[in-house]
């Protein structure tokens, strides 16, 4: 198949293209390296099966292909903040031409959608009938309802033009391709400590996320795109801890000399979250298999290259 990946030399992205052209595949990689890297895709350029377009989603696009995979968005919370109404443009703009693109040539549509459409939640573990606790107008919002709007728009486009589509709800992952400078939270702890710099926990450290490696999320990504369950599913690793364990954990794998300092919680920071899987269970048969600590060291390993480089 020919196969469009708007975003893919971001972080999930370029996972996913190797992946695809791993599986024979003719790969388009859409992106305009807002937050994506040269670097991630380089070694795919020589591949006759991977083409780039460089190009910014919020203008109209078309590329002739089967699938697209529409990952095109700032993910990191520094990162989508520092231009919030681009961030908004790219959520809306951006799907709606994703979207026509997918219908010109009669495509599945898969939309990278987030845990954080459920906000701060009320509801633990989240499942996809969740309706979720959104601030419409505080820091995260651009990116919270943004991408709200882009899983309306995709909806409506089902009802309307029977766009065969695919919704991903992805809960907090980490892994290789990862930006060192990123500003999440597992890049930040592993390089500080790389660097043998104190790690910063924002808050008290007692907010929970579930972390999910690349490699388990990118099957799902595919799973879902190549089964016939069509609808919204979340896609994560159920296994919840709160930041101060991770800050331990990566403290304890990396340099048991280090120590955590404590910074100012964002607002609108999430207390708890983590995903109830079993739709993706049910319908893909999907589940992670990577355990955090293998994980963290393919991680770490990565980002051990990355600082040397
Ligand atoms: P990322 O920032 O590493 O990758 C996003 C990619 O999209 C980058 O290559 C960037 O250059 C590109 N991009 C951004 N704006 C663009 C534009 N206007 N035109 C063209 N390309 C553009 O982020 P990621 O972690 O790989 O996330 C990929 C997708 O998955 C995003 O849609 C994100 O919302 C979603 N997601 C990720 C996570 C996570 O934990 N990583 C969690 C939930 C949802
Ligand atoms: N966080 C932290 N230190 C950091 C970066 C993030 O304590 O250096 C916290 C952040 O406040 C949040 C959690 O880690 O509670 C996950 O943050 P991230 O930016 O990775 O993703 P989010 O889930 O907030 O979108």
């Amino acid at each position: 198949m020919r196969i469009l990946v708007t975003g893919g030399a971001g972080f999930i992205g370029t996972t996913l293209c190797r992946r695809l052209l791993g599986l024979d595949h003719q790969v388009v990689c859409l992106d305009n390296f807002y937050t994506g890297r040269k670097q991630n895709i380089r070694q795919l350029l020589d591949n006759k099966n991977f083409e780039l377009l460089e190009h910014d989603v919020v203008k109209p696009f078309d590329v002739d292909c089967d699938q697209v995979y529409h990952l095109a968005c700032p993910a990191s919370p520094p990162k989508y903040q520092r231009d919030p109404v681009y961030t908004s443009q790219i959520c809306f703009n951006g799907t709606l031409n994703a979207i026509r693109c997918a219908l010109n040539s009669n495509a599945r549509f898969l939309l990278a959608s987030t845990s954080e459409v459920y906000g701060d939640p009320e509801q633990h573990p989240q499942h996809e009938s969740y309706r979720g606790s959104v601030n419409c107008n505080g820091v995260r919002s651009c990116y919270d309802v943004g991408k709200r709007i882009a899983e309306s728009i995709t909806c409506d486009f089902y009802r309307s033009k029977d766009l065969d589509y695919r919704i991903e709800r992805i809960f907090n992952t980490y892994g290789m391709y990862m930006d060192p400078n990123d500003g999440r939270v597992v890049s930040n702890f592993i390089c500080q400590a790389l660097r043998g710099e104190d790690l910063t926990i924002y808050g008290d450290g007692s907010q929970t996320r579930s972390l999910c490696y690349v490699d388990d999320l990118v099957d799902g990504l595919i799973s879902h795109m190549g089964g016939d369950y069509m609808g919204v599913c979340n896609l994560g690793n159920p296994e919840e801890i709160t930041v101060k364990q991770l800050a331990d954990i990566v403290i304890q794998e990396i340099n048991p000399n280090l120590r955590s300092v404590y910074r100012t919680l964002p607002s609108d920071d999430p207390t708890r979250r983590c995903p109830d899987i079993s739709i993706a269970k049910d319908a893909l048969g999907w589940e992670p298999k990577v355990k955090l600590k293998e994980g963290l060291n393919k991680t770490i390993g990565y980002f051990k290259n990355q600082l040397s480089l």
